[in-house]
């Protein structure tokens, strides 16, 4: 359910409207640091999907729900959380500031 099938983006909502993320973008910002680690295309798929689903938190919010064992169903640590919203910031959050 609500996977994105092509991967390449994905819809958000927020505040009623639709985004449409395209990962290719984020992946663009995160390039522009340095692709740490390859391993973590999934793992950001499940951080900013898990982000949108709780409505748009902070990482320290995610990471302290994690840490509480909030989301058992998640298999993500609160530093992987810090880490994916380093290198993929989330456009709808970008744009609501
Ligand atoms: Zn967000």
């Amino acid at each position: 359910m609500n996977k994105p099938s092509n991967g390449h983006s994905f819809p958000i909502l927020r505040d009623g409207l639709k985004w449409m993320i395209d990962l290719e973008k984020l992946k663009e910002i995160k390039i522009k640091r340095k692709p740490i680690y390859c391993n973590t295309a999934s793992v950001a798929t499940q951080v900013l999907r898990l982000h949108e689903r709780m409505g748009h938190p902070a990482s320290e919010a995610m990471c302290t729900a994690i840490d509480f064992g909030a989301w058992k169903n998640v298999k993500i640590t609160a530093e992987q959380v810090h880490r994916v919203m380093k290198q993929n910031p989330c456009l709808p959050c970008i744009l609501a500031k």
